[in-house]
């Protein structure tokens, strides 16, 4: 085994990286920005290597630096996270010609797949269903307006570099897609460096239900059940969970089969995500792979017993996947969510700051995976999330269930942060009933997050105040309240 990895990257997952090699008894080194040398992972970690970069995020960007640093510390092999680098293809090859293991798939793979146009074409090849749209980037408007003549109307402009929910565009009709293109060209090319679009049919209230899979170098690969992502805020997910309610048992076999089929075909090493689309009708489509560890990761590794992290450098270094099919079975339901410190009430504005009390919760069923500490002090470079909430029960009602409780008793004060949100949703009967489509949130939110001022914000702190409790506690039940409400609850 490896005697020392290095860590490319910050924040929970740097933690949970360091854990996953503490626990095979591997030295785990941390590559960190500046800003971030008060962090936990630095802390944790047994040896820590300041990068270099004009900005926060371009240090754990540069690919040259952050080489530089496993080898200053003699790590054998670099765990990318998510984010970052860990999609980089040139990365991956630099890692191979300089002799460390890069904890991810071949350079060769992630190139094939980071393109969507690219990735669409691989996959059908693997005979995996797709979205019907175009085959290759469309270079005109004209020809966009020619191809969605037998595409059909509503339609999504995607960039084939696009990435984080980023580079989408939903058009009507003729008009909207002449109007947009242009401009989702302009935005592409600024976003990702290529102003290639392609058209895919809008699949109308769809749910994402993804597949992760687990490959090895020796050729084999095994699905590990699916997760329900169909909560998200302008494409990005918030709410996950796994199973979902939405599978049957001959569905989830149908979907793994193929994400293998697609993974064998690629002779995928390392952990990957199929993501799909999946219609009323229950047809499921493929959107693209992950060529990572995934955010939403420990729901799975909730419901499957096994850990994710832990795996991935198994058969990094070369070895056999310890588990066949046959040996993987899903076990209860698990659901997460992703805390981050912006406020629902302001249009999801980020709102970096310093933590001034932390009370994380606990108990049976309750994992929080976070950097957090009281008085650490969240930099505005980077992404807002800050703790994933991951509670596991017997089944659906159970699992939600205590994500409530947990919810209630997660403190954080000092920063502005969704847990009220969070609780709003999970209260939702659509919600409870598991009626959940992409579109839940656009329907839902005005209703869940009503903007509210920062004098009704101080009203609510000093309620909670006399009444001894922290403020996000009073959150649900103000959520529709008026400001006169307000006043009487803070006259009482
Ligand atoms: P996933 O399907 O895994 O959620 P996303 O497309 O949401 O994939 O991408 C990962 C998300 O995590 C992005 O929003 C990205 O900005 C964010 N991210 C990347 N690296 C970090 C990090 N170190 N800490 C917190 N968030 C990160
Ligand atoms: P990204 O690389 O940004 O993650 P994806 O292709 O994975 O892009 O799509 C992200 C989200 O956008 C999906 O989870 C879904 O909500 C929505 N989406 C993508 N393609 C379609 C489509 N053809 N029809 C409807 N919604 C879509
Ligand atoms: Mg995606």
């Amino acid at each position: 085994m490896f005697s020392r990895i290095l860590i490319a990257n910050r924040g929970e997952i740097a933690v949970r990286l360091l854990r996953a090699c503490r626990e095979l008894g591997i030295s785990p080194a941390v590559a960190y920005a500046p800003v971030d040398r008060d962090t936990l992972a630095v802390e944790l970690a047994d040896v820590a290597v300041e990068l270099k970069g004009d900005t926060p995020r371009g240090c754990y960007l540069d690919i040259h630096g952050l080489l530089e640093a496993a080898r200053k510390v003699g790590a054998q092999a670099i765990h990318p996270g998510y984010g970052f680098v860990s999609e980089n293809a040139d990365f991956s090859r630099l890692c191979r010609e300089s002799g460390i293991v890069f904890i991810g798939p071949s350079p060769e793979v992630i190139y094939g797949l980071g393109n969507k146009n690219q990735a669409r074409k691989l996959m059908t090849s693997a005979g995996l269903p797709v979205v019907p749209g175009t085959e290759d980037p469309v270079p005109t408007v004209e020809e966009a307006v020619e191809h969605a003549r037998g595409i059909g109307y509503p339609l999504l402009i995607k960039a084939s570099g696009g990435g984080g929910g980023r580079g989408m565009r939903r058009v009507e009709n003729e008009a909207e897609l002449r109007q947009a293109f242009p401009q989702a060209r302009s935005e592409s090319q600024a976003a990702f460096g290529s102003g290639d679009l392609f058209l895919e049919k809008y699949v109308e209230r769809p749910r994402h239900i993804e597949i992760q899979i687990l490959g090895d170098s020796h050729g084999n690969a095994v699905y590990l059940g699916e997760r329900e992502c169909s909560i998200q805020r302008r494409f990005q997910k918030m709410i996950e969970e796994a199973p979902s309610p939405a599978l049957t048992p001959e569905l989830r076999q149908r979907m793994g089969e193929a994400a293998v089929a697609g993974a064998k075909k690629l002779g995928y090493c390392g952990a990957g995500t199929f993501e799909f689309l999946v219609d009323a009708q229950r047809n499921f489509y493929f959107l693209e792979v992950n060529t990572r560890l995934q955010v939403e990761h420990p729901v799975t590794e909730q419901i499957t017993g096994l850990d994710l992290v832990k795996l991935q450098i198994r058969v990094a270094h070369g070895e056999v996947l310890p588990i066949r099919q046959e040996d993987i079975h899903l076990r209860g339901w698990s659901m997460e969510c992703r805390i981050t410190c912006e406020d629902p009430y302001r249009g999801f504005l980020p709102t970096p700051g310093k933590v001034e009390r932390l009370h994380l919760p606990a108990g049976p069923g309750v994992r929080v995976d976070t950097h957090l500490y009281q008085g650490y002090e969240i930099p505005a470079a980077f992404d807002s999330m800050v703790a994933k909430l991951i509670t596991t029960g017997r089944d659906r009602e159970e699992a939600r269930t205590r994500m409530l409780v947990a919810l209630r008793e997660f403190q954080l004060a000092g920063i502005s942060h969704t847990i009220p949100f969070h609780l709003a949703v999970l209260e939702h009967p659509e919600f409870v009933a598991g009626n959940l489509t992409t579109h839940f949130l656009p329907e839902h939110l005005p209703k869940l997050a009503r903007t509210r001022t920062p004098q009704e914000l101080n009203l609510m702190t000093a309620v909670a105040a006399v009444e001894g409790r922290s403020r996000e506690t009073l959150a649900p039940a103000v959520v529709d309240a008026s400001e006169a409400q307000l006043w009487k609850m803070a006259g009482r």
